[in-house]
């Protein structure tokens, strides 16, 4: 198995790189942003629970998004890894998924990390909202989820980086040489 998770702020080309990653790779793709978009647009009852909380653009607590990960892993019992998306978040988060992999017999073996800053993701976000819109890019959500990351779900690198985990990518640039920085990272990783 391999088990990957793509980090980075919003905008920073996560969908792009993941679509790439899952078709080389053969990877199941979980999203936690969009699983949760799908439980508000379907009005579940897990989706009215984190409805207000996701539009003002904070995070879900971990309780709920661990349980909704969870559920989601073991829903593919025959994949032939997966690629994590928009979690782990918190350190907490980090650490149930590492015993979620451990009780599966396997393990995260890279964080793959596109550094953007964050003038350059707001510029790019400005462009994306001219072109799909996301109720979650409306500006003061989406300053909210910006600072989010660059205040708190940036906390999560050091514990992978400790454990040598983490690979850091240059996420600016033209969109075929990230990819291909990717690949390399993950060509090299011991699986
Ligand atoms: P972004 O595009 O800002 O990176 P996502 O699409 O990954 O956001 O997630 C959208 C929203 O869903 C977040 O702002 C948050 O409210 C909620 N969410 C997604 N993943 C998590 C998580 N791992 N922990 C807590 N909340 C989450």
């Amino acid at each position: 198995m391999l088990n990957l998770i793509i980090f980075g702020p919003p905008g920073a080309g996560k969908g792009t790189q993941s679509e790439r990653l899952i078709e080389n790779y053969g990877l199941c793709h979980i999203s936690t942003g969009d699983l949760f978009r799908w439980h508000t647009k379907n009005d579940t009852e897990l989706g009215q629970k984190v409805k207000e909380i996701m539009d003002s653009g904070q995070l879900v607590s971990d309780d709920i998004t661990i349980a909704m990960l969870k559920e989601e892993v073991e829903k593919n019992p025959d994949a032939k890894g997966f690629l994590f998306d928009g979690f782990p978040r918190t350190v907490d988060q980090a650490k149930a998924l590492d015993n979620l992999m451990e009780s599966m017999g396997t393990k995260i073996h890279s964080v793959i990390e596109l550094k953007v800053t964050e003038e350059e993701v707001r510029q790019r976000i400005a462009k994306r909202k001219e072109l799909e819109n996301r109720v979650d890019d409306a500006s003061d959500k989406l300053d909210r989820r910006i600072s989010e990351y660059f205040n708190k779900t940036v906390h999560v690198l050091p514990y992978y980086e400790d454990q040598g985990r983490l690979s850091t990518v240059n996420g600016i640039g033209d969109i075929d040489d990230i990819s291909k920085e990717i690949d390399k990272t993950v060509s090299a990783l011991e699986v």
